[in-house]
């Protein structure tokens, strides 16, 4: 009998999983098994966690069907792994390879491991449209600006879609899986946001109509293949196609972190590393808590806190103004992003922050500096979103709410604010936050002589 177990990490889907084909295709039985890694755990908010454990619940019901169950074991994966493959006398593991400098060292660990017990480890990808080493220049590396990634990425063949084999599923004895609900099902998420994806170039950006898929968790945990979402979703029109752009973009980050996995801590262009960042810990507590007195700033930090999640164009108008207005250091906040986010990940979230910040790769210069009050006119136009998450200025009506300093007493007093008391002064003036920084991008591009 040969068997093998499929070791499930961010992957946790049946359909469109290469490693769990593969396993299924070439063996007789097979283990699923999953590892509670407490380092993981650690480091994700509550909203993460839920998702997690929403969709190991999903992969478990769907493993039932199959006659099987997960088996889940905390520990360290090192030791775990190798345990259940000496005791199931398993042959083989399966595993869907990850991008990120933990992933990447802790897979050789277990490699290892496996390897002194002569177990064969086959790994697969399975998370992105395209793997690694797919969309390269010519020179072989990642292209470093999106635009010819894009080029590239959209003229491959996508991969034939990966179908369960006849193995049988076994279902061992396990650990306690914690309970969560978790966000909606993949599937229905997908389904109910088809309907709008034609209009989705136009809506994306429309902070108050909430217009986006809500994938990224899902994404982020596998519980859905990014190319069963393309199939679905076609690119026939605008809209279509302006959506699958995105999940361009995802590999693209995913592609530029497998080859340099220091991107988490280091900026890409080096000559960065060496700005003075402010990091006034004051002024990092009132971004973080929604306090600074700028109400989309504000309004999306909150949203962020009470939901794990925040749309993308709000993610860059509060990172813009973190690392830009404030002056701190674009890794604070993506720490702090990567703890609350549902859909928290490595190289979406530090590619993003880089891009923002100016740090990172392609055509994003440092010194683009986003206004947040123009960004709140143009994406929250009536202001309703800000009211939503910042109730203390919702008797302010219309975009007037973008600035409430600039209101006459009466009419501040007519919404019911008092600036200074129910809610706070700006903590800086753009303007002239906007010229230190670009001063200090410009002392940093001195120190290193560019
Ligand atoms: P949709 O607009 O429906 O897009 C579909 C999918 O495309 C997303 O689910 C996501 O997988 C991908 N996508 C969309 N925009 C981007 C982008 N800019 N970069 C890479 N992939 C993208 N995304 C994460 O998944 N995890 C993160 O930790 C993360 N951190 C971010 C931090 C900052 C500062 C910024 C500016 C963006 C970040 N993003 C991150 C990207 C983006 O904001 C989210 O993917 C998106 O808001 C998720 O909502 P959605 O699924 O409704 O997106």
């Amino acid at each position: 009998m040969l068997r093998s177990i499929v070791w499930f990490r961010r992957d946790l889907s049946l359909e469109d999983n290469l490693a769990w084909a593969d396993a299924t295709q070439n063996s007789d039985e097979v283990v699923p098994l999953f590892v509670l890694d407490e380092r993981l755990l650690a480091a994700a908010g509550r909203a993460r966690q839920d998702a997690l454990f929403g969709a190991l619940g999903a992969l478990d019901r769907d493993l039932h069907a199959c006659g099987g169950a997960l088996t889940v074991v905390r520990g360290d994966p090192a030791v775990e792994v190798a345990r259940l493959a000496r005791e199931s006398e398993a042959t083989s593991v399966y595993w869907n390879a990850d991008v990120t400098r933990y992933a990447q060292a802790r897979d050789r660990a277990v490699e290892q491991a496996l390897g002194e017990l002569h177990i064969d480890v086959h790994a697969r990808w399975s998370t992105l449209v395209h793997p690694p080493g797919a969309v390269t220049t010519r020179a072989g590396t990642v292209p470093k600006v999106f635009t010819r990634f894009y080029e590239r990425w959209t003229e491959l063949e996508s991969p034939p879609h990966a179908c369960t084999g006849a193995a049988a599923v076994r279902a061992d004895s396990r650990d306690e899986l914690p309970q969560a609900s978790g966000p909606r099902p993949p599937a229905e998420t997908l389904e109910a946001f088809v309907d709008g994806v034609d209009s989705y170039h136009d809506t994306r950006d429309d902070l108050a109509l909430d217009a986006t898929s809500r994938l990224s968790a899902h994404l982020h945990f596998g519980a859905i293949s990014p190319r069963v979402v393309i199939r679905a979703v076609g690119r026939h029109t605008k809209g279509r196609r302006a959506f699958v752009r995105q999940l361009a973009w995802r590999d693209w980050y995913a592609h530029l972190f497998w080859e340099r996995p220091d991107l988490v801590d280091c900026a890409m262009q080096e000559v960065f590393d060496a700005i003075e960042w402010r990091n006034d810990p004051h002024e990092i507590e009132r971004w973080k808590s929604g306090s600074t007195g700028v109400p989309i700033v504000d309004a999306a930090m909150r949203h962020l806190a009470a939901s794990g999640w925040m749309p993308n164009r709000a993610r860059m108008i509060v990172a813009s103004f973190l690392v830009k207005d404030l002056l701190v250091d674009w890794r604070i906040g993506e720490r702090h992003f990567r703890h609350l986010l549902a859909d928290g990940d490595v190289p979406q979230n530090a590619g993003n922050w880089q891009w923002v910040a100016g740090t990172g790769p392609d055509a994003a210069p440092y010194f683009r500096v986003l206004n947040p009050v123009t960004q709140a006119q143009r994406f929250d136009p009536d202001g309703d979103y800000v009211r939503r998450w910042v109730p203390e200025l919702a008797g302010i009506p219309g975009g007037a709410v973008h600035e409430p300093w600039e209101l006459p007493p009466l009419e501040l007093a007519a919404g019911g604010v008092v600036l200074g008391d129910t809610y706070p002064f700006p903590a800086v003036d753009h303007r002239n936050a906007r010229i230190r920084a670009l001063d200090a991008y410009a002392a940093a591009r001195h120190t290193r002589g560019t």
